[in-house]
């Protein structure tokens, strides 16, 4: 049951089914070193407090926050938005996040997972169906995008189980997922992380075009455009092959 009025504009839709908030929990594998993300009420909270060593919430309502203060009684919780949360000293370690997410903050959360990716080791988000569907799609599909090809370099994806509306109070207008992501073993992709999201993003930012006319604002010289590669779009392009254009625009950058 829900003891809080709700806030749209927080993308407040706390869970209502136990058995998910379980399913959720159990599927994340990390038990040392979680931060959870909106804990809202505690659907999440209360299967992770007891089984978790070093753990955190952050959450950004004074109403959720002081609802878990009376709840639960050894909970650390940071009061603050997670997008201006520094997650460089959370942890002495590595950390893993959970959450069922705000969606209208889902984007920037992952762009912010890339940027910290050196201390993450997984994440287990319940997350709007399509935007599930988008990240963890393969080279090919219309719904293959810049998360899907950023997230896909540092993370090993798994799509795991739908939730439909009703199991929210109130009821999300659209079908949720759950997803995880464990950080693989890519460190080094020879170029800066910041040079590989451009070049990117840059080459979804007009998903007709092939990546000749998308790319053209880099100035690449003729003799490296006339490549094959450059004639596709950048859907066509799996993780391995944006690694290698992004490496050779490199050293071909004017
Ligand atoms: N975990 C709860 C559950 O499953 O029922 C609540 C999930 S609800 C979808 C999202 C939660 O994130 C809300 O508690 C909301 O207040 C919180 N939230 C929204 N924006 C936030 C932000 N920028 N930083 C931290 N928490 C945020």
């Amino acid at each position: 049951m829900v003891k809080i009025r709700t806030k749209k504009k927080l993308g407040q839709h706390f869970l209502n089914n136990e058995e998910i908030s379980k399913k959720i929990v159990s599927s994340h594998i990390n038990r040392n070193n979680i931060l959870e993300i909106g804990p809202g009420s505690g659907a999440l909270t209360k299967y992770l407090i007891n089984e978790s060593n070093n753990f955190y919430v952050v959450e950004i309502d004074d109403d959720c926050v002081n609802l878990l203060k009376k709840d639960f009684k050894n909970l650390n919780i940071i009061k603050e938005d997670v997008l201006k949360l520094n997650f460089n000293n959370l942890f002495d370690d590595k950390f893993s996040i959970i959450s069922n997410l705000p969606y209208n903050i889902s984007s920037q959360v992952f762009f912010k997972i890339l940027d910290n990716k050196d201390f993450i080791s997984e994440f287990s988000f319940l997350i709007q169906k399509e935007v599930a569907q988008r990240i963890c799609s393969t080279s090919g599909n219309k719904t293959y995008g810049i998360l899907s090809v950023l997230l896909q370099t540092y993370f090993d994806l798994e799509y795991l189980f739908e939730v439909s509306p009703d199991e929210f109070n109130p009821p999300p207008k659209v079908n949720s997922a759950v997803i995880r992501g464990v950080r693989n073993t890519r460190n080094d992709i020879g170029i800066p992380f910041k040079l590989f999201k451009n070049i990117v993003k840059t080459g979804f930012q007009n998903r007709r075009k092939t990546l000749r006319n998308s790319l053209k604002s880099l100035n690449l010289p003729e003799t490296f455009t006339s490549n094959s590669i450059f004639s596709k779009r950048a859907e066509q392009l799996d993780v391995e092959d944006f690694i290698w254009l992004s490496n050779e625009i490199n050293k071909n950058e004017p």
